[in-house]
């Protein structure tokens, strides 16, 4: 085998990011360099989760052939996936759906002639500090709004086995933080209309009881799934961070049903209560799309209102934008782009004030911070609540969580350390 040269090129999501780590992992393993141009294999990781994604695609098709001119180019992902069949690309070789690893890899083998075994990796880093560690793919929810359910499928969940075993690892290369990535995270260890033989709140209780591990966060999970195992989890173990990313979408009941979303605002209140009944100062923060079709003035209100009654820690605005595949498409009703964007704008500002109220509750108090970067004279991490805090190493308090040998910038990097807000 000639030596081969690689690079990836990655659109979309988290999980993405972990299939192309993944990717890449197993390439070097088979002796391939990654380059950042002139490659003699080029892999564009695509999403398919906007019009506008597509579009970036396309782009990023073009630039991987521009700057591999000779590289036989691969295409891959939620684009494929969702419009099997349907893509027509003269400048590409190949083109395979999300989750075509087998079939990925055995092209890639017959084309450069590689002899060594398929082994998958142990660890596959995403990011310098936090390790982002995929339990579950899949979405059988079907939202009018969302695509994933057909570019990433049914439900699927990784043994749990597999995930220690990974898990593990990331401890042994120092990834002090571990975050539990999934599409559909709630649903670990439901398959169909199935039972759970083992579910989120098992697998996390086998995660956090892993030596050296620095602490557990979820990603992002739906208010449908939060049960009383999680809620006692989240209350009793100090290395599950106090924080869950829960959807919101809309604070319009109306809105709601037509996204096809699985709660009332009143439900979601109750469950948000009955969270921090038992967690008190936990951070909730959430996703709200603004100007889906029928969005009227009264429905955003109602969102706007129901954000400030909840007392998100943080919101992230999505600005509606249809995908031809999915039933919103054709709703009618469709909400004008300059009030997208003026309601957008009104809820920015609204999640950035929740932000800092959450943020003030902690002054004067001792947060746990993982320290991730170094500023002009400061040290930048994230609290376990999530947000972000700027200190000097003089702020670091006795009970220090992580060892450590003194407190110059430089070794506190990376450690998790005790900061008084
Ligand atoms: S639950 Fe999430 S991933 Fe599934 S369809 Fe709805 S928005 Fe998409």
């Amino acid at each position: 085998m000639k030596d081969v040269n690689y690079k990836i090129y990655t659109l979309g999501c988290k999980v993405n990011q972990y299939d192309s780590a993944l990717i890449s992992q197993v390439l070097q393993s088979y002796g391939f360099c990654k380059v950042n141009r002139d490659a003699d294999l080029a892999i564009i990781n695509t999403c398919a989760v906007t019009q506008k994604a597509i579009s970036k695609d396309k782009r990023m098709i073009n630039r991987a052939r521009r700057e591999n001119p000779k590289a036989k180019i691969i295409v891959f992902g939620c684009w494929p996936r969702v419009y099997s069949g349907l893509i027509k690309l003269d400048n590409v070789d190949y083109i395979l759906g999300a989750g075509e690893f087998d079939k990925l890899f055995k092209i890639i083998k017959i084309i450069y002639k590689v002899k060594k075994k398929l082994n998958l990796p142990d660890i596959v880093a995403t990011d310098r500090t936090r390790y982002f560690l995929k339990i579950q793919d899949g979405c059988e929810q079907f939202c009018t709004y969302c695509i994933i359910p057909l570019a990433r499928g049914k439900l699927k969940s990784r043994p749990a086995k597999k995930i220690i075993k990974e898990a593990k690892n990331a401890i042994k290369h120092n990834y002090k933080e571990i975050v539990l990535t999934g599409i559909h995270l709630g649903l670990y260890g439901k398959k169909g209309r199935g039972n759970f033989k083992y579910d989120l709140a098992d697998l996390i209780k086998k995660i956090l009881v892993l030596p050296g591990l620095g602490r557990l966060r979820l990603s992002s999970i739906e208010i449908t799934e939060i049960d009383d195992k999680i809620i006692n989890l989240l209350k009793k173990e100090k290395k599950l961070c106090p924080h869950l990313h829960i959807p919101l979408q809309s604070g319009s009941d109306k809105i709601l049903k037509l996204m096809n979303r699985p709660y009332t605002k009143d439900y979601f209140k109750k469950q948000v209560n009955r969270i921090r009944k038992v967690v008190p100062d936990i951070a909730i923060s959430t996703d709200i799309i603004v100007g889906f079709p029928g969005e009227t003035d009264q429905d955003f209100k109602e969102t706007c209102r129901f954000t400030r009654e909840i007392g998100f820690s943080r919101i992230h605005v999505f600005s509606f934008s249809a995908h031809p595949m999915t039933l919103a498409f054709h709703f009618p009703d469709k909400v004008k782009s300059e009030v997208i964007s003026k309601r957008s704008k009104i809820l920015r500002s609204i999640g950035e004030k929740l932000e800092e109220s959450f943020k003030n509750k902690f002054k004067n108090k001792t947060l746990e911070v993982f320290v991730e970067r170094q500023g002009n004279n400061y040290l930048i991490g994230r609290s376990e609540y999530y947000f972000e805090v700027k200190f000097k190493p003089d702020n670091i308090v006795d009970n220090i969580v992580d060892n450590y040998q003194n407190k110059h910038y430089n070794n506190l990097i990376n450690k998790i350390v005790a900061v008084k807000f």
